[in-house]
């Protein structure tokens, strides 16, 4: 896991924020807490968090969000997922910026 923060609610809903290492691009988002607590204790995050979006993820498991991942990597991960969203040069533009 890498850094992100949670917030726990009572309502049985925890928030998850966290930061793109690369683009720093905090971004945060609700899940179920019984689905964050599948997580955090081992499971893997697709099958404990189905409805968090696959970039999301990304930024949860590796701490680079699904924009910076797929400029990254996209050689890489071709056909592991299907849901890879646009790859625009203006997303790739932005992330280079902190490269240099
Ligand atoms: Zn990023």
């Amino acid at each position: 896991m890498t850094r992100h923060q949670t917030i726990s609610l009572p309502d049985g809903t925890t928030i998850i924020s966290a930061t793109c290492v690369d683009c720093n691009q905090a971004k945060q988002f609700t899940v179920p807490s019984a689905s964050y607590d599948a997580w955090a204790n081992g499971a893997h995050i697709q099958d404990a968090m189905p409805e968090v979006p696959e970039g999301e993820r990304e930024l949860l498991i590796s701490g680079i969000c699904g924009t910076c991942f797929d400029a990254l990597f996209a050689d890489d991960d071709e056909d592991d997922e299907q849901d890879h969203g646009p790859q625009t040069l203006a997303d790739v533009g932005m992330c280079e910026e902190d490269f240099r």
